[in-house]
């Protein structure tokens, strides 16, 4: 009896333990197949134990049919453990007898327990509980046979049957279900490395002590144009690479093993397969056994490629930056956000030699304006220190432009940008050349200035200049209600005296009587003209009829002064004659009228004798 227990406990051991090591193998099958496996595989499983079954009374068999169906309903789901049910029923009804209800329900009893665990554990997550409720369940599930036994047969069965028979099942369910959940687990948990191994990023390879490939993530498949973990298995780089660099590697790893100490960033520049030459960081780490013995390594090696490129690119920018910065006749700094200068090219400093040492990356704009103040390098002008401070700073990083003037005589033209990214750059140029022409320029435009408005022999207004100032100042005057007195001067028989004494005699006296009409009108505003030949103008604005009177005699006794013979005036000495008029109360309607009535007051004077002053009537 305990015998065949012991073999009917065996087949249950023997299918749990390959159901168990299956699992690995039918995870990747579609859910349904799987559950419907595992009903077929519980009801062959429940089929054999029947087969070893203990017959206790003609038709009455006690076997652990019920721990298997159960099992496959806890384990797979409540569907494999009804066809696993089925099956052992068919079974068990092929078999007949008396105890054939009395099997039937044990077989549901067995699907109905491997249901109510299965429940449980999805429900409340509570599987130490389902697994307490399924083998207490399991354990009681002989005393039905009991139950139909005839009531005579009861006592007996109970003690030679039904009671051992619960011990074995409560075993039988146990062990199965620890060693089910177990195996379950471990799969799960080799499932979970293996799948986030394969997904680790760059190259992730885990070697055995003699360098053998054991596992690598999908970036060293891809590498080596394998498509499965299984093809690398127990490879080695000498199945990949050319044989020097294996033995490199080879010899690399062994060293590393034997010594347990890791290989960290170690950068190294390979060709490539396909022709390219490629950089590659790599790392490798003993892996060690609880005991301290070395196990194999594990290795991660980065692809540094784009990076390095980037890096070499990013530097020849750079030098080249430099070189085109260091070769412009411009300095060149960058300031940051703060007006600290960053950098700058050697002409920046070189256009401040008094500042030039403080300007040095790093110090701040705030510290060089002070050492200009301090060097006095730059004419600031009457401009207040602090507030010229300030606003070069606010130049400087919301933009700007100026012309500064330099202590030593040059000029600088100093040019700030702000940039998008923050902070600012300047450019400062030497002007000075530029500025020294700008001046000359200015004094050409003068002297031009002046010759068109000068009269070349007397170095008077000239004609044209008379006429514009005369329009404008006699407007003025009108505009603005003020007097405004006009001479005009005649040489007394110049003709004569030309004809005496030759033109250029007539030249110089014109030059000396030029001298006395400018002589005659001192005040700022009076405009003194050669208005023709031998005649003068002088235009004397805010002057009344007194004032021009006065005037006119400082004229008259200037050229008597002269005392310049001259034979063929009845004088016996060069005179002039003089017209003049007065705006007082808005008398001339226009420059010209006023102009006129100045001449005719001189044609009177000539008239009356020469020599003389006429007021205009
Ligand atoms: P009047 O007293 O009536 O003014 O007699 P006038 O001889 O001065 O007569 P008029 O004004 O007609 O003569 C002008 C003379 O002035 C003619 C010319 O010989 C002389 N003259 C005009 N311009 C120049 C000049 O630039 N240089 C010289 N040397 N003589 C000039
Ligand atoms: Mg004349
Ligand atoms: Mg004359």
């Amino acid at each position: 009896m305990i015998k065949e227990l012991f073999a009917s406990f065996a087949v249950v051991a023997l299918f749990v333990a390959i159901w168990a090591l299956s699992q690995e193998w039918v995870r990747s099958w579609p859910r349904r197949v799987r559950m419907a496996g595992a009903g077929l595989y519980m009801g062959a499983a429940a089929i054999a134990t029947m087969i070893m079954a203990v017959p206790f009374q003609s038709g009455f068999f006690f076997d652990l049919r019920s721990v298997l169906v159960g099992l496959a309903g806890f384990f797979a789901d409540p569907l494999a453990g009804v066809i696993a049910g089925l099956i052992a029923a068919a079974y068990r009804f092929s078999l007949g007898g008396a105890g054939l209800y009395a099997g039937f329900a044990t077989i549901a009893f067995g699907v109905a327990a491997g249901w109510l665990a299965y429940w449980m554990r999805r429900e409340f997550g509570a599987w130490t509980q389902a697994t307490i409720v399924f083998c207490l369940l399991q354990a009681v599930s002989p005393l039905i046979t009991l139950y139909f036994l005839p009531a005579p047969l009861r006592e007996r069965a109970f003690f030679d049957a039904v009671f051992p028979m619960m011990g074995f099942n409560l075993l039988a369910s146990v062990l199965s279900a620890i060693g089910i959940e177990m195996s379950r687990r471990r799969g799960w948990l080799i499932h979970m490395l293996r799948a986030s191994i394969a997904q680790a990023p760059d190259y992730f390879y885990v070697k055995d002590r003699h360098s053998r490939l054991v596992i690598a993530n999908k970036g060293v498949l891809a590498s080596l144009d394998m498509g499965q973990l299984k093809a690398i298995f127990g490879k080695t780089d000498f199945d990949f690479s050319p044989v020097e660099r294996a033995r490199t590697l080879y010899d690399e790893e062994q060293a590393l093993l034997a010594s347990g100490v890791a290989m960290v960033d170690k950068e190294e520049t390979l060709p490539t397969g396909k022709g390219g030459i490629r950089t590659f960081l790599t790392t490798k780490t003993p892996i060690l056994n609880e005991d301290g013995t070395v196990a194999g390594l594990v290795g991660v090696t980065k692809d540094l490629t784009e990076r390095v490129t980037l890096e070499r690119q990013l530097r020849e920018k750079q030098s080249e930056l430099d070189t085109l910065f260091s070769g412009m006749s411009d300095g060149l700094a960058r300031f940051d956000g703060d007006n600290r200068l960053l950098f700058s090219n050697a002409n920046y400093q070189a256009l401040f030699p008094r500042t030039g040492d403080v300007r040095q990356p790093g110090a701040l704009l705030a510290d060089i304006l002070d050492a200009v103040l301090a060097t006095g390098e730059q004419n600031i002008g009457d401009r207040d220190p602090e507030q010229w401070k300030q606003w070069v700073l606010t130049r400087t990083s919301e933009g700007g432009e100026e012309q500064v003037s330099l202590a030593d005589g040059r000029w600088l033209h100093i040019k700030s940008r702000r940039l998008e990214t923050g902070g600012s750059v300047v450019i400062v140029s030497d002007v000075t050349a530029l500025k020294q022409a700008e001046a000359k320029l200015a004094d050409v435009a003068e002297q031009f200035r002046v010759l068109a408005t000068t009269d070349a022999l007397t170095g008077l207004h000239n004609r044209r200049d008379f006429d514009h100032a005369w329009e404008n100042e006699f407007l003025q005057a009108r505009l603005n209600g003020h007097d405004i007195s006009l001479i005009v001067t005649d040489i007394d028989h110049f003709k004569a005296y030309n004809d005496t004494y030759g033109h250029p005699a007539g030249d110089a006296c014109l030059r000396q009587v030029a001298d006395c009409v400018r002589k005659g009108s001192q005040r700022g505003p009076d405009m003194a003209a050669r208005f023709g030949g031998e005649e003068f103008a002088v235009i004397l604005p805010r002057t009344d009829t007194a004032g021009v009177a006065a005037v006119a005699s400082r004229i008259l006794s200037a050229v008597e002064g002269l005392a310049v013979p001259h034979s063929g005036s009845p004088a016996g000495a060069v005179t002039v004659s003089i017209g003049n008029a007065t705006l007082s109360a808005g008398q001339y309607a226009s420059a010209d009228a006023m102009l006129k009535a100045a001449d005719d007051a001189l044609y009177r004077a000539k008239a009356e004798g020469r020599g003389r002053a006429m007021a205009a009537a």
